[in-house]
């Protein structure tokens, strides 16, 4: 579904995990999703950079029902609001229950921390490849590479919706597989 130049895939939160995302983890693709709410929506006809991130995601899903809305409005329905924080969570037990090693970029070191502590009690398969605060200069080539050399098979990205998606979109080449996605202020969800 097409809004304001942005592609939408029209799919449920469990197909989408079941027949897209969690194949592509086994055969050690790369994939970018994002997850776009309508500021994000708005921003891309205001910051034509932005825009060019999220067209070069692999995957755009409805994050909000104001995009869900619109896309009624374009009689072109979107099936479901698919949010970042869903996606976590089950990404998470993906990984628990198949021992697959997931890097943890973003918000505060204090938050960050905490996330550690509850996946580790909460999700206890899932392989910690590696965690980092999000407060840091944007394009540090020497974070990126550390980040790429624990090799993690999926990597969230909490450094607020803009920042996440550029910092994905400038160093997935950097890394040779894993699932990229921005999940906002999830983290701060997550730990309460
Ligand atoms: N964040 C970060 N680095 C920054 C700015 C924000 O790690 O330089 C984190 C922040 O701590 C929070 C998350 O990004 O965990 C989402 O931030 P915010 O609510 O501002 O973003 P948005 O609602 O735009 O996604």
């Amino acid at each position: 579904v097409k809004l304001m130049d942005i592609d939408f895939i029209n799919i449920s939160r469990y197909s989408f995990l079941k027949k897209i995302i969690y194949p592509s983890i086994e055969q050690e693709k790369k994939c970018f999703i994002v997850t776009a709410n309508p500021e994000v929506v708005i921003a891309t006809r205001d910051d034509p950079d932005f825009k060019v991130t999220v067209q070069s995601a692999d995957y755009v899903l409805a994050d909000g029902i104001g995009v869900v809305n619109a896309s009624r409005l374009i009689n072109d329905p979107i099936k479901e609001r698919v949010t970042g924080v869903d996606l976590m969570y089950d990404l998470l037990k993906y990984a628990s229950d198949n021992k697959k090693r997931v890097f943890f970029l973003g918000a505060s070191e204090e938050v960050n921390i905490k996330v550690i502590d509850i996946v580790k009690r909460d999700y206890p398969g899932v392989v910690i490849a590696g965690r980092k605060n999000g407060y840091f200069n944007k394009y540090n080539d020497k974070i990126a590479d550390s980040v790429a050399a624990t090799k993690p098979d999926i990597i969230f990205v909490a450094l607020g919706a803009k920042r996440q998606e550029g910092w994905i979109h400038h160093y997935m080449d950097k890394f040779e597989k894993g699932i990229f996605i921005g999940i906002g202020g999830s983290f701060d969800v997550l730990s309460g």
